[in-house]
């Protein structure tokens, strides 16, 4: 059976209300690949039905960054979520999500200002308050995310722990192009030349997480031998490099002399040309 289309909150409610059984959701801003639909693997394995939803949030980008330019390719994107075994997809319009005089914006505190949030001023409060509005909306059983967005993970934890969404939360590893470069749809961007040198992002993780693996303990250690590897390829501009523990996102510095004792994560942001890209690996 095709894949239902639903475009109005209007609609979703009625469809949604006539759904028996748990709901899976995964939410997504389309262009998919490999990455997306792991989740929705994951998804259709868990529950009886699955809603997948495409929207462009445009009040988690900043005023220079690519939402313009977003890739968009509705057609490939329903074949797939055909072929994938979707129930509903819910692609509203941004008047339908945001009508006029909506002005709603969920600050989750601390968390949403480090890392991603330093790099990008508003960009949690926009991701909190769409996920909210698609919880509400959806009324999923479970939600899937991943990890890749190892923040958005964290942030996303905290609002269903303190707005008592009441749903089962799954954060699903990261899929990897065969050379280690994480899938996104930014990867769209890239040339020919940007997208060889952006394997430089996953060499430098693995290595990293090699010699975690092999003993080596010490946070600025490991931050440093990413900035020294992603500082080799001369088309590559690292903006952060972090190890931070793995739930508040808290730079591992002071505490325990600078040693990793619990889960971390380490993660960058690096762009080639105009093309920002984030990755992360755990550790631990
Ligand atoms: P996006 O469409 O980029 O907003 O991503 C939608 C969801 O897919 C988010 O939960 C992302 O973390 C997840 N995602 C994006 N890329 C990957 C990947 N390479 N592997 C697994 N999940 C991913």
């Amino acid at each position: 059976m095709a894949v239902r289309e639903i475009q109005t909150v209007k609609s979703l409610r009625l469809v949604r209300g006539m759904l028996t059984g748990s709901v899976g959701l995964v939410p997504t801003m389309g262009y998919l690949h490999e990455g997306h639909l792991s989740l929705i693997q994951a998804a259709r394995r868990e529950n009886d039905s699955v809603i997948v939803t495409i929207f462009v949030n445009p009040t988690q980008f900043g005023p220079n960054e690519d939402l313009s330019r977003y890739p968009r390719d509705r057609e490939r994107d329903f074949s797939l979520l055909d072929e994938a075994g979707v129930d509903l997809v819910f692609i509203p319009s941004v008047d339908e999500i945001y009508p006029k005089g909506f002005s709603s914006s969920i600050d989750l505190g601390p968390i949403t200002q480090r890392l991603e949030g330093a790099s990008r001023p508003g960009h949690f409060q926009g991701v909190a308050t769409i996920v909210a509005k698609l919880f509400n909306l959806t009324q999923p059983d479970r939600a899937y995310f991943g990890q890749k967005d190892a923040q958005q993970c964290a942030v996303i934890r905290k609002l269903v722990s303190d707005l008592n969404f009441s749903l089962e939360l799954r954060f699903e590893p990261t899929v990897r192009e065969s050379d280690g470069l994480a899938m996104s749809s930014r990867n769209f961007y890239l040339s020919p030349e940007e997208r060889q040198a952006a394997v430089a992002i996953s060499r430098a993780l693995f290595r990293a997480k090699e010699c975690y693996d092999g003993g080596l303990r010490q946070a600025e250690t490991l931050r440093r031998m990413v900035r020294d590897e992603i500082g080799r390829e001369p088309l590559a501009k690292l903006e952060y490099a972090s190890l931070a523990d793995a739930l508040e996102l808290e730079e591992i510095e002071r505490q325990n002399d600078g040693q990793i004792e619990r889960e971390a994560v380490l993660s960058l942001a690096c762009r080639f040309g105009r093309t920002r890209l984030i990755d992360n690996i755990v550790l631990g």
